[in-house]
């Protein structure tokens, strides 16, 4: 958080670009980095790429973000987000562009995404409830969005640290995620 690059919104990939070895690079870069910092999302601005591409993979099971449906690793190029229904829910959200801290966050959390694969298909998701919130916390990078920006009460953004210790304690079962 601070880089330029995490504020201005990304340019759209061209259609040609996706069959680039420019393109495989990054993409092959930003799933090491997914899987090295043990996160569940990556957008390209994260690793200095202002490329409209960004990945969700959340493994299934009892992780460190709790209990999570799985989601195999999926990578969206130019997505857009059709909010399907307005009722939002809040969780604690991470960011691997701005570690330590996780904040509350409240979205609409049924949504519908339609993006194109790196074959340069066009797929369509419909994803409700934490899932939607992962796309949209992904999505915002694209756009030069932060999870900070969202925080509607300022008291609930927290570091790590008194977050494990006073917060997950005392709301029991309320989810936190993110891509940190
Ligand atoms: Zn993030």
């Amino acid at each position: 958080m601070g880089h330029p690059v995490l504020r201005r919104p990304a340019r759209p990939l061209r259609p040609e670009e996706l069959t680039s070895d420019r393109l495989h690079r990054l993409v092959a870069d930003m799933v090491d980095t997914l899987h090295d910092y043990g996160g569940i999302g990556l957008a390209a601005p994260q690793v200095g790429e202002s490329v409209r591409l960004a990945m969700i993979e959340i493994p299934g099971g009892p992780t460190r973000y709790g209990e999570l449906d799985h989601m195999p690793l999926t990578v969206c190029v130019n997505p857009e987000i059709e909010i399907v229904d307005e009722t939002a829910a809040g969780y604690w959200e991470g960011c691997l562009s701005i570690p330590g801290l996780r904040g509350f966050v409240e979205r609409p959390q049924h949504i519908r995404v339609a993006y194109l694969d790196l074959k340069g298909e066009r797929c369509e998701i419909e994803a409700r409830g934490f899932l939607a919130t992962v796309f949209q916390h992904e999505f915002d990078h694209l756009d030069g969005r932060l999870f900070v920006d969202r925080i509607q009460d300022p008291t609930r953004l927290a570091f790590e640290e008194e977050f494990a210790r006073y917060v997950l304690s005392s709301e029991d079962g309320e989810s936190v995620d993110g891509d940190s």
